[in-house]
């Protein structure tokens, strides 16, 4: 991508109101826009993160037997008061112009329990798992921490059904390990924790992952023996000790939570009337789990937690680009040479941004740090007259030089 057609522009003007970090580096990084509180337009390069996150989780949910769906935001009140949720405060509700009311998903057991009820009869058709990503809603009274707690945002949502208990808990470990490989790939796995919480009245705990940021709006309590962690809400429930091992020194820590998993157990499927026959034609409700996972909330935790004065360091995996390639100066002969290793990176599949703008050297480093893509090439007169470039890797203050010749191979090594 030609960075002088990328549309979306860095900028230092940042509305008034976007107090965090991760809301600042991205509006002036050209990654997102804001709308309204709470709700931003993702721009060309914020899309890009965006998307390779979503891909990210989509790789690990299939892997453990996930199948993608894609289910209505605009869901029926009906469903809504069949299970009694109909009324609570996060919800948002549209009305029609003849008075027909609807609700707008912030989660869909309503959706996905009704779906596998019409399909999964037979104990034959068990067990199996569903998730879609997608645009969630949330009534949020206040919505300050940028794309961390957003009033429209993106979510990815699974639901597992079982015969049996322990078919149920199997997934549910599973889809721990699957969440870890998750948070490792984006970059945030050594500060995220596997976080005791309330279990409902099915199960004795929920788990949350919560990972530790200034940002965060929750208190966890971690056990540094064990590395997992205790919410805030039931802390009281365990004597402040660690529900593994009884450590009493827990360390509390600011964090915000980057997925939840639940077992609803029968919750939703008795409310729905959902049945199967078993092995010996009897009737019986099957179990039901749910697991949460927010792309974009996962996009702003990396922000928070990887960043310098300079603007964000994007790990490799979800770097909007591979590569930001510079051309310094407006020599012909400089210019040529960079569209060259443009064409010829573009050719290896390789992810390039390509600063050909007409700007000083000092605007397009400063624009490069922002953006935070991982290895910056730099090609300039100077370069040129000892046929090589400069490489400089976002994370770290060194620059070291390879020729023109060995330049593709030398980016393959590093990205
Ligand atoms: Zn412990």
């Amino acid at each position: 991508m030609k960075q002088s057609k990328l549309f979306g522009k860095t900028t230092k003007e940042i509305p008034k109101d976007e107090t965090s970090k991760n809301a600042q580096y991205l509006i002036r990084g050209g990654f997102v826009d804001k709308s309204m509180a709470g709700v931003y337009t993702y721009l060309p390069l914020g899309k890009r993160v965006l998307t390779k996150i979503e891909n990210i989780i989509r790789e690990e949910m299939d892997a453990i037997g996930g199948q993608e769906i894609l289910m209505p935001a605009l869901m029926k009140k009906e469903d809504w008061q069949t299970t009694g949720r109909w009324d609570i405060d996060v919800m948002m509700k549209v009305k029609t112009f003849f008075d027909k009311e609807y609700g707008l998903g912030w989660t869909h057991e309503e959706v996905v329990t009704p779906l596998a009820k019409k399909y999964a009869r037979s104990y034959k058709d068990f067990p199996f798992s569903l998730y879609q990503i997608q645009t969630k809603f949330r009534s949020e009274k206040r919505a300050k921490s940028g794309i961390l707690r957003g009033r429209e945002f993106s979510m990815k949502d699974l639901y597992s059904f079982h015969t049996n208990e322990e078919d149920l808990d199997k997934f549910y470990d599973q889809s721990k390990n699957a969440y870890f490989k998750i948070f490792d790939r984006v970059g945030i796995k050594e500060k995220t924790y596997l976080t005791f919480a309330s279990g409902g009245d099915f199960s004795k705990y929920s788990h949350e992952f919560q990972t530790l940021t200034s940002a965060g709006e929750d208190l966890i309590y971690i056990c540094d023996k064990c590395h997992i962690a205790v919410n805030q809400e039931i802390i009281e429930d365990l004597e402040n000790s660690c529900p593994e091992c009884g450590n009493k020194k827990l360390k509390e820590e600011k964090a915000i939570e980057t997925g939840n998993i639940f077992k609803l157990k029968t919750r939703f499927t008795e409310a729905f009337g959902f049945k199967f026959l078993d092995k010996n034609g009897k009737e019986n409700i099957p179990l039901m789990g749910c697991y949460g996972m927010g792309p974009s909330r996962l996009m702003g935790t990396v922000v928070e937690l990887s960043n310098d004065e300079g603007g964000i360091i994007w790990p490799k995996e979800i770097a909007p680009y591979q590569v930001h390639l510079i051309c310094l100066g407006d020599d012909e002969v400089v210019i040529k040479e960079a569209e060259k290793i443009y064409e010829s990176l573009q050719k290896e599949k390789i992810e390039v941004l390509y600063d050909d703008r007409n700007e000083s050297a000092g605007v397009k480093f400063k624009d490069s740090d922002l953006i935070g893509i991982p290895l910056r090439i730099v090609i300039s007169k100077r370069t040129m007259e000892n046929n090589s470039v400069e490489i400089k890797e976002r994370l770290s203050s060194d620059t070291e030089f390879t020729s023109l010749d060995g330049l593709v191979g030398f980016v393959k090594d590093r990205i």
